[in-house]
């Protein structure tokens, strides 16, 4: 080669490389996000046994553990009660606190402030506390976080406020939500691809939820620049249920790839955004950024479209024994 040829190659092999080296070293921005896993000890716990409860506990608790997550796991205790089997599930739901983590309350009976009256609603609350107080006391912590069942907090402004000063006067801090993919309304239909025994419907519905939740964290992040001009501390509503304990992993790969770090609801909380003003009341719960948009007149436009291929599944599904949906909207 002449030497000039020589030179220029050389120029244009470097550029090449260090345009390469460059695009690999962008690094995602730094994120931070709080998991919350709800409906403890089970969303389908009305139809799972004690057994299959205490299995899909160690499972999930396994890959928390393994990878050092913090997480807060809100309790409805009326899933305790089912004959002879009250002791083994109570000790399913020990299992978290066993492990290091944290429990809060989600009301006994997963009542809806939205159609409970004012009074069941504090009463369901109330008794929701029994059987976690006396656990947490064994592990030397406090009941101090509260999530509202289906995200409703009170279809008009007096019943909200009310709610909300009773819970303050009762020690809890509420748990809001910035990030739901409705890994529910997956997991239902999961449950019963796995009971069936076909692996192909299974793999098809992890990739259907795993690529609804990269476009709703795409979504958020970007209502959360738009709307407040960085992205607060973020809070994901996740559920007890087997598509968790089997594919939580995969979850978590793929928000360490957009450059989050798992962080504590506390450290979560601490976040100014958490202070905005929040007017927000209607018949459907819905996540808090969306509830800072609203309040600001501003509603949200181009959330991602449900999976309709799951949607379609569920819908041919039975209606479950006595479930209900398990946070977020009634249908997908
Ligand atoms: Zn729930």
């Amino acid at each position: 080669m002449k030497p000039l040829l020589t030179l220029l190659f050389a120029v244009f092999a470097s550029c090449i490389a260090w345009s390469t080296a460059n695009s690999q070293t962008i690094a995602p921005p730094d994120r931070q996000i709080d998991i919350t896993v709800d409906d403890l000890p089970a969303g389908a716990a009305n139809s799972m046994s004690a057994a299959a409860i205490t299995e899909m506990t160690a499972k999930l608790l396994a890959t928390l553990r393994q990878q050092q997550i913090p997480v807060v796991g809100f309790v409805n205790e009326g899933k305790l009660y089912k004959w002879g089997e009250v002791d083994e599930r109570i000790k399913a739901l020990n299992m978290w606190l066993d492990a290091g983590f944290e429990l809060g309350n989600h009301t006994f009976g997963h009542t809806s402030l939205n159609k409970a009256g004012l009074k069941d609603f504090e009463e369901s609350v109330v008794r929701g506390e029994t059987v976690t107080r006396l656990l947490l006391a064994q592990h030397k912590m406090k009941l101090r976080y509260f999530r509202h069942p289906y995200l409703d907090t009170g279809r008009d402004v007096e019943t909200r406020r009310d709610v909300e000063a009773f819970l303050v006067t009762r020690g809890y801090r509420l748990a809001p939500v910035t990030l739901d993919a409705w890994d529910w309304a997956f997991a239902r239909v999961y449950d019963d691809a796995k009971k069936r025994a076909d692996t192909a419907v299974q793999q098809e519905i992890v990739s259907a939820y795993l690529s609804y939740s990269a476009a709703m964290f795409d979504h958020e992040e970007k209502l959360s620049r738009d709307l407040i001009g960085y992205e607060p501390k973020q809070i994901i509503l996740l559920h007890a249920n087997q598509l968790e304990a089997d594919h939580i992993g995969e979850l978590f790969d793929l928000l360490r790839k957009r450059g989050y770090r798992f962080i504590t609801l506390e450290d979560a909380l601490s976040d100014q955004a958490y202070g905005m003003p929040d007017t927000y009341i209607g018949e459907e719960g819905t996540g808090w950024l969306e509830r800072w948009a609203i309040t600001r007149g501003r509603p949200p436009v181009g959330a991602p479209v449900f999976p309709p291929a799951i949607a379609q599944r569920s819908k041919a599904l039975p209606p479950p024994p006595g479930e209900t949906p398990a946070g977020g909207p009634a249908n997908p």
